[in-house]
């Protein structure tokens, strides 16, 4: 079986975590920093914050931010369920968002339709490593109708004044647009470290700041850290200097922080990220060529318009099928010895999204990509033999299932 997304585990990952298991420091503490350190310089943003997932890094801005009952953050209905379910978890609701038809992002027009006064927050997705539409979404929450729609009702919202974006950057480290790295694209973004993911810390996530003046992004970095705490006005580290003990609690806060053994991991797989990304575009590019010439191949976007993807999934879409003639090939692929998958159910299809209100038929792009997409494997160790074993699977069984 050629398993989906396996993760790239090596000596150098044993070495580098064996280190950090005997060093005596296992929570957050010197690896954690060193791997924030350089994720700043490899991104360009202002600073980086990691923690045990994008989920908690998402949720801690909404925090932040001040997001709560009665207010309204825009979200597209395509996604991972994360995406959404942090919004919950502050008692906001969700606006949801269908896609482009270009890409399987959110569609600005939608996003401008469905921003109201009680929108405080904007969470692009950059759907299997492409990055969303930031050059119009920054200029859409800088138009002056736009701005004068904002209520702001805390500290951090008035020294915006206007709308925050929030990058779900969960597949996109690495990829570029106009020039610029992702987590570099607009105010906020979250990366996830999740074993799947192309750059992984078995489980983790990092927040990239990148607020505008007159923000500190120092000073918010310190206000996280506190909060991924428990609200601790000193960290683990800061404790075991001499006469250091006495902390105080400042607020009733979260406990997500990102440990050494993390970190570890994390530094390693850095470090030759660019051999991971190279691989995987050599895969990508395999693929297109592969499918190319089959009238039923829709290509994913992967390089245009400035961009450039992560390379991350290779979501494969098929002309013309429906549901369930993409669920029996899927079945045929996966009886053929190759690992597939979907990214993603949209969000109304899931009961927890279904059960508050929302309509699969609301959303007719998501459900126009959802209905005859198959996620093909993509990673560092996945062999050119391998690929060429997946494109002939694929092509017979799309051939078999709808001949
Ligand atoms: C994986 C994923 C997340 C969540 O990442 P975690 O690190 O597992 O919390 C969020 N959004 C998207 C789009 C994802 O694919």
């Amino acid at each position: 079986m050629i398993p989906f997304s396996p993760p790239h585990i090596d000596q150098k990952i044993v070495d580098e975590v064996s280190k950090a298991l005997l060093s005596g420091w296992i929570t957050t503490g010197p690896r954690t920093k060193q791997f924030e350190n350089e994720l700043t310089e490899y991104i360009g943003c202002k600073k980086t914050i990691c923690l045990s997932s994008a989920t908690a890094g998402l949720e801690l801005i909404l925090r932040w931010y001040g997001v709560k009952a009665g207010d309204e953050v825009i979200v597209p209905a395509y996604t991972y369920c994360a995406s959404a379910n942090v919004i919950m978890h502050c008692g906001a609701k969700p606006v949801m968002v269908d896609c482009n038809a270009k890409d399987f992002n959110a569609s600005v027009e939608a996003i401008r339709a469905a921003i109201t006064s009680k929108t405080k927050v904007i969470i692009p997705v950059d759907i299997s490593g492409y990055p969303a539409d930031y050059d119009q979404i920054n200029a859409l929450v800088h138009e002056p109708r736009i701005i004068n729609q904002f209520v702001p009702e805390t500290k951090e919202q008035e020294q915006l004044g206007r709308i925050l974006v929030m990058a779900d950057a969960a597949h996109s480290i690495g990829a570029t647009m106009n020039g610029k790295q992702s987590g570099n694209l607009t105010d906020i973004s979250v990366f996830s470290f999740h074993a799947v993911k192309n750059l992984t810390t078995a489980e983790g996530g990092a927040i990239c700041l990148n607020l505008p003046e007159p923000f500190n992004c120092e000073k918010i970095y310190n206000d996280l850290n506190r909060m991924s705490l428990h609200g601790q006005s000193k960290d683990a580290l800061a404790k075991t200097q001499i006469g250091n003990w006495k902390y105080d609690v400042i607020e009733p806060g979260y406990k997500c922080n990102m440990t050494d053994i993390q970190a570890a991991i994390g530094l390693v797989e850095l470090n030759r990220y660019e051999s991971n990304l190279t691989r995987r575009k050599e895969i990508f590019k395999q693929y297109v060529d592969g499918f190319r010439s089959k009238d039923w191949a829709i290509i994913p976007p992967y390089k245009s318009e400035g961009k450039e993807s992560s390379y991350h999934l290779f979501l494969l879409r098929i002309e013309g099928i429906k549901e369930s003639k993409r669920d029996a090939i899927m079945q045929q692929i996966f009886e053929a010895g190759v690992s597939v998958n979907v990214h993603f159910q949209p969000l109304p299809l899931l009961t927890a999204y279904k059960s508050q209100g929302y309509i699969m038929s609301d959303y007719p792009e998501a459900w126009s990509k959802y209905e005859n997409e198959i996620t093909l494997p993509v990673y560092f160790d996945l062999t050119d033999d391998q690929v060429k074993t997946i494109i002939s699977v694929v092509i017979n069984s799309i051939e078999k299932v709808t001949r």
